[in-house]
């Protein structure tokens, strides 16, 4: 991967090498219920240990506030991470200090280990550099794997890169590749899906995605915003009024970058906001006063599959309706399998992630199915706003 540090030119044999890992997973009584964030990483900590390095690994957990705290410890994770690897993976009750130096100093080659939660103490979340300092001393090379961590300036999501060595771990390259391969040098046309709930709240992001995509397809909640900025009627729909000079802002600024707005042109109101409320499809032009759009409809899901067909590059963020209640997932459903399709097919590379899109794509049976989904949350719409991620530029060859 051109531009970034990654593990093909990085010497671990015999190195200490300090691996920050997101291994945020969810526990129920001190048990760790879902390892998919723990099988990403997996790939990582077998090559270096495999190449000789020692396997020390940093993470967070939870919001400990700076001070230990049972709740938030990390001794369930390294023993799911035993489990999974199939060999010892040990545990340190601190990731500075005694404790941590005594644990790394009985480490061999290739050998696992799992420090204390890096938020016990109040510097990491500082960027501190007296406790970068002292998590320096434990190692020799640095890797980064946690790409869902890195839109913070963290102690050991930052700061350590500038003390040693820094590479990408292969989770977080895989990230940085299909990352790049779909905003920073797609292949075009590019378009861009942006669902879900409000305006307000992916302002940068369509900002952003109007200066790269050719097409901005809007959906969910907030393209009855933009309906409204048109000087539709959009009924009991939720909208958010105080936001309709923005969105003639954000229209106005994709034709100065040529680039086109989607917007649905029928839509399925129900009355309440509730599974299987009794629903029909309108034109968006006869949307009546006591009715609320929930999806878009199927001319519109027909509109938005001909610009997938027409497309090579797609960036995926947010539903079209709200797709937790039946049946108004029907058009977030049709899209991402007409994406899925596109892709298996070869014609489309397909990126998505963010909050509920990951639930969508599984919801619809696609999660698989696109070339890459990010799970990454924060980081992935930080990226998408156009922002530096500070862990990501600490690897930069
Ligand atoms: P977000 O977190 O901004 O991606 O928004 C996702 C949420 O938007 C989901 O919970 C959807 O149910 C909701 N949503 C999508 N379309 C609509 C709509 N037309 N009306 C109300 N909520 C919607």
């Amino acid at each position: 991967m051109s531009g970034f540090r990654t593990l093909d030119s990085a010497e671990l044999k015999g190195k200490r090498v300090l691996v920050r890992v997101d291994v945020n997973v969810p526990m129920e009584n001190g048990r760790v219920t879902d390892t998919t964030r723990l099988e990403r990483i997996l790939p990582t900590l077998n090559e270096i240990s495999q190449k000789g390095g020692k396997v020390i690994m940093l993470a967070h957990f939870g919001r400990p506030k700076g001070a230990p705290n049972p709740d938030f410890s990390l001794k369930p994770v390294a023993e799911a991470l035993a489990g999974l690897i199939g060999k010892p993976v040990g545990f340190a009750e601190d990731c500075i200090g005694e404790k941590a130096a005594a644990a790394v100093a009985k480490m061999a080659d290739g050998d696992m280990l799992l420090l204390e939660n890096t938020r016990f103490h109040k510097g990491e979340e500082k960027n501190d550099p007296a406790l970068v300092a002292q998590m320096a001393e434990l190692g020799d090379v640095y890797v980064n794997d946690a790409f869902s961590s890195a839109h913070r300036a963290h102690a050991s999501t930052e700061g350590l890169a500038h003390k040693m060595p820094a590479f990408c771990g292969r989770a977080m390259q895989a990230e940085l590749e299909a990352l790049s391969k779909a905003l920073e040098n797609p292949a075009r046309p590019l378009a861009a899906v942006v669902g879900g709930a409000k305006v307000s709240t992916k302002l940068e992001l369509l900002g952003n995605l109007t200066k790269k995509v050719d097409f901005l397809i809007i959906g969910g909640g907030m393209a009855n915003t933009f309906l409204a900025a048109q000087g539709k009627k959009v009924g009991k729909s939720l909208c958010e009024y105080e936001m309709l000079g923005t969105a003639r802002e954000i229209m106005k600024n994709a034709t100065v970058n040529k680039c086109q707005i989607v917007l649905p042109t029928d839509a399925v109101v129900a009355t309440e906001f509730k599974a299987h409320a009794p629903s029909h499809v309108v034109s968006v032009d006869h949307v009546g006063e006591g009715e609320m759009i929930l999806d878009a409809g199927p001319r519109s899901v027909t509109e938005v599959e001909n610009v997938l067909g027409a497309i090579k590059t797609l960036v995926w963020n947010g539903p079209f309706g709200a797709f937790e209640l039946e049946p108004f997932d029907a058009a977030t459903n049709a899209v991402a399998r007409t994406a899925a399709r596109l892709t298996g097919e070869g014609k489309l590379l397909s990126v998505a992630g963010g909050g509920d899109t990951v639930a969508a794509l599984n919801h619809a049976g696609v999660g698989e199915k696109f070339t890459y989904v990010s799970t990454a949350g924060g980081a992935f719409l930080e990226w998408l706003e156009g922002k530096v991620l500070p862990g990501v530029e600490a690897l930069r060859a």
